[in-house]
C-alpha cells in the first residue's frame, strides 16, 4: 500500500490529478524523455477506447465518415491559407531533414488538419448532390506549447484529437452543422457524466479563419475552467484559398462552406477528474473496463478456502453469462483481499463482489458500491437484477451529482465586486451583463481576473440589466472564468 494520497479539491487538485493517473495506471506522463508528451499506459488505454468507441457511435449514427490522413503537411499547404498559418506557426514542429538530406520542402507536422483536408475535397468533392460531407478522425497532433504542460491537459502530442471537417453548399447548411455538432458532443459529454456550458467564444478568442466559434467548457475540482471541446463555422476562408468550387442546385458555383470540429485527450482527463475521488478513480460503468470483479475471501480452514474459490468461480460465470457486463476475477492467492480491494478501488472499479466463508455457507454474495462505499448482502439469484440496478443507479448518481458540482458554481453577478469575488474565493464561472463592446469585456477581465469565455447562444432574462463598466443597457452575458 502507497502513502496517502493528495486531496482531490482545491489547490491540491493537480497533486491528485498526477497522483491518480499513475497510482491506476492510467497513463505515465513526465518520464518519457520529451516534454509534453504521455503514455497511455493499458489501463488507459481501455478506458480511452470505450470513450472513443462512444464518440464513433455518435458521429457515424449522424452520417460522418471516419478517414485518415497522413501526419505531414507540406509547408506551402500551410502557407496557402495566411490567416491560418499564422495562427498556428509558432506552435509548429517541423520536419526538415530526409535523413542526412535537407528536404526542399519543409514538412510540417499536423497542429490540425483544415488544410490538408480542404486541399483533398477541392479533387474529391464538385457537387452539391456530394453534400454535405462530413469527415472525421483520430490522430496525434503536434504543437509546441511553451506555456507549461500538463498531463492530458496541456501537452505538445495530443494523441487523442477526434477532429471532424465538414463541407457544404451553403452558409445555412454549415450553420445547420454547428448545431448538429453542438448536439453529438452535448449527448457524448451527457454520456460520460462530464457537465459543461456551451459558449460562443468571443472575436477576440475564436478559431484562426473561422466565421466564429462555439466552445464547451467544463469545470476542474479547482475551480478553473477547461476547454473540452469546440466547433467551428469556417465559412468560405479556407475552400478560397484552395478553390474548392461546388456547383450549387440552382446551377450556379461558389466556393463550399466549411466546419470543423474536434475533442481531445482533455475529454479523458475530464472524466477521472469530475468522478474521481480521494480513494482514486470513480467511473461511470459504460468507460470501467472492469464494471464488476469478484473477489474470493479465504478462510482460515483449507478445506473450505477450496470451496469458497469454487463457489466465487460460479458466481463469476453465473455474472458473466447473465449480465453481458465486463466481469473478472481475482483469483490470486498470494496477494490478501485488502490489498486487491485497495487496488480495484484506485482502478474506478463500480462493482466489486465480495465472496467469503460467510456468502459461501448463506449462498449469497456482498455487493460494494465503489461510489458510495457501501455494502450490501443479496442471495445469488437476485445477483444479476441487483447489478443490472446498481450500476444503472451508479450511472444516474454520478451524473446528477457531477451536474449539481457543476451548477452551484455557475454565478451570475451584477457588479465587477461580485464577479472578482467568485472567480478568487469560490472559484467557478461568472456571468456578467454584458454591452457587446470588446472594451468593456477586456476591463470585465483585468478586474475580475477572469479570463472572458464568450456568451451564452441563447439569452433570456435581460431586462433592466446593465453593463457595468459602461453602464449601458446589457445585450448579453459575457462568462468568465480562471482557465487552463
Ligand atoms: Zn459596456
Amino acid at each position: 500500500m502507497s502513502e496517502k494520497s493528495p486531496s482531490k479539491h482545491g489547490e491540491g487538485f493537480g497533486r491528485w490529478f498526477d497522483w491518480v493517473i499513475d497510482a491506476a495506471e492510467v497513463y505515465d506522463y513526465g518520464r518519457y524523455p520529451i516534454k509534453g508528451m504521455g503514455i497511455w499506459r493499458p489501463y488507459g488505454f481501455k478506458i480511452r477506447e470505450l470513450v472513443l468507441a462512444r464518440l464513433r457511435e455518435l458521429l457515424n449514427s449522424t452520417g460522418h465518415e471516419e478517414v485518415l490522413f497522413p501526419l505531414l503537411v507540406t509547408e506551402d499547404l500551410l502557407a496557402k491559407e495566411a490567416e491560418h498559418v499564422k495562427g498556428f506557426e509558432d506552435e509548429v514542429y517541423w520536419v526538415t531533414h530526409g535523413g542526412l538530406e535537407e528536404l526542399d520542402v519543409k514538412l510540417a507536422l499536423r497542429p490540425t488538419s483544415e488544410v490538408a483536408i480542404t486541399y483533398m475535397e477541392k479533387l474529391w468533392y464538385q457537387s452539391y448532390r456530394q453534400l454535405p460531407k462530413k469527415l472525421y478522425q483520430v490522430v496525434s497532433i503536434f504543437r509546441y506549447e511553451t506555456k507549461a504542460t500538463r498531463p492530458m491537459i496541456r501537452l505538445r502530442e495530443v494523441t487523442t484529437f477526434k477532429e471532424a471537417h465538414t463541407l457544404h453548399e451553403s452558409f445555412e447548411d454549415a450553420d445547420r452543422q454547428v448545431s448538429e455538432a453542438v448536439d453529438v458532443y452535448s449527448r457524448f459529454f451527457d454520456d460520460l457524466g462530464i457537465p459543461y456550458i456551451v459558449s460562443k467564444r468571443p472575436e477576440w478568442d475564436k478559431f484562426p479563419g473561422a466565421l466564429y466559434t462555439v466552445a464547451f467548457d467544463t469545470l476542474m475540482p479547482d475551480g478553473r475552467a477547461l476547454q473540452i471541446g469546440t466547433v467551428h463555422h469556417l465559412g468560405q476562408t479556407f475552400t478560397r484559398a484552395f478553390e474548392v468550387k461546388i456547383y450549387r442546385k440552382d446551377e450556379s458555383v461558389d466556393f463550399g462552406w466549411q466546419t470543423s470540429y474536434g475533442v481531445s485527450d482533455r475529454v479523458i482527463a475530464s472524466l477521472i477528474a469530475i468522478h474521481g475521488d480521494d480513494r482514486g478513480l470513480v467511473l461511470p460503468p459504460r468507460y470501467a473496463p472492469i464494471q464488476v470483479i469478484v473477489v474470493p475471501i479465504p478462510s482460515s480452514d483449507e478445506d473450505e478456502t477450496e470451496r469458497v474459490w469454487r463457489y466465487a468461480e460460479n458466481v463469476y460465470e453465473r455474472v458473466s453469462r447473465e449480465s453481458g457486463f465486463r466481469v473478472e476475477i481475482d483469483l490470486d492467492r498470494e496477494k490478501r483481499p485488502a490489498e486487491k480491494f485497495y487496488d480495484y478501488e484506485i482502478k474506478g472499479v463500480p462493482v466489486r463482489l465480495e465472496v467469503g466463508p460467510r456468502e459461501f455457507r448463506e449462498g449469497s454474495v456482498t455487493v460494494f458500491r465503489r461510489d458510495l462505499f457501501k455494502r450490501s448482502t443479496v442471495k445469488l439469484e437476485d445477483l444479476v437484477s441487483t447489478l443490472q440496478d446498481v450500476l444503472a443507479d451508479i450511472d444516474k448518481r454520478l451524473k446528477e451529482s457531477a451536474w449539481r458540482g457543476f451548477r452551484s458554481r455557475i454565478y451570475r453577478v451584477s457588479t465587477l465586486d461580485e464577479a472578482k469575488r467568485h472567480i478568487e474565493e469560490k472559484a467557478g464561472i461568472v456571468e456578467v451583463p454584458w454591452c457587446g463592446s470588446d472594451s468593456c469585456a477586456f476591463r470585465m477581465s483585468d478586474a475580475s481576473g477572469g479570463k472572458t469565455l464568450g456568451t451564452p447562444l441563447e439569452v433570456t432574462d435581460l431586462e433592466g440589466l446593465k453593463c457595468p463598466i459602461c453602464g449601458r443597457d446589457a445585450v448579453t452575458f459575457m462568462r468568465l472564468a480562471r482557465t487552463y
